[in-house]
């Protein structure tokens, strides 16, 4: 039954979210075709990809969406995000800015999930070294922090990582590992 692509065992949507400019639409295509686009604008005209996966012996399809633009505007259309039970939560370790926006896509995210989303944060573009604008500490603390108040709304844990989209570091550890967590509740 495998060879028939449409099935599955589980399927789980996933979304990202973050500021316009991150690295969304690359770390994308990075995990699904291990491509990197230099100068990528954003239209790529397809709401998600997919990737299958077998955890224990079952299929895993993840549906994977990325926006078309739109955060520019801050309007993520409810539809992105329904039924979502994972999303990364990606700022860019150059850009201060895109890292102090996230409480707004995390409260965003909240509003709109009707259900325990998975999130991890990640922190992009950290080939950029020498233009580093967000310590990994802080990443940590805000992570740790949103990790308590799910605690208190009986959510569930933040993890934490940073990726290179240019040079693929931890891109496959970032989804799988995602993707895992979503396993874990959903058997
Ligand atoms: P999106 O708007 O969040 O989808 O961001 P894009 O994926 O379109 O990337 C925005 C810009 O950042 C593009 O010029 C990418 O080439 C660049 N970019 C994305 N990821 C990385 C990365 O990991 N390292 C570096 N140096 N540049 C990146
Ligand atoms: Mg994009």
């Amino acid at each position: 039954t495998y060879c028939d692509s449409n099935y599955y065992d589980f399927l789980f949507k996933i979304v990202l979210v973050g500021d316009s400019g991150v690295g969304k639409s690359n770390l994308l295509s990075r995990f699904i075709n291990n491509e990197f686009y230099d100068n990528s604008s954003t239209t790529i005209g397809v709401e998600f990809q997919t990737k299958s996966m077998q955890i224990q012996g079952q299929l895993v399809k993840s549906q994977i969406w990325d926006t078309a633009g739109q955060e520019r505007y801050r309007a993520l259309t409810s539809a992105y995000y329904r039924n979502a039970v994972g999303a990364l939560l990606i700022y860019d370790i150059t850009d201060k800015r895109s890292f102090e926006n996230l409480k707004k896509w995390v409260s965003e995210l909240r509003n709109h999930s009707q259900q325990n989303t998975v999130l991890i944060l990640v922190g992009n573009k950290c080939d950029l070294t020498t233009q580093r604008a967000v310590k990994i500490e802080d990443a940590e603390r805000y992570a740790a922090h949103e990790s308590k108040i799910s605690q208190t709304l009986n959510l569930l844990d933040m993890a934490f990582i940073e990726t290179s989209a240019l040079n693929a570091k931890n891109v496959k550890v970032a989804f799988t590992n995602l993707i895992n967590e979503i396993y874990k509740l959903a058997r």
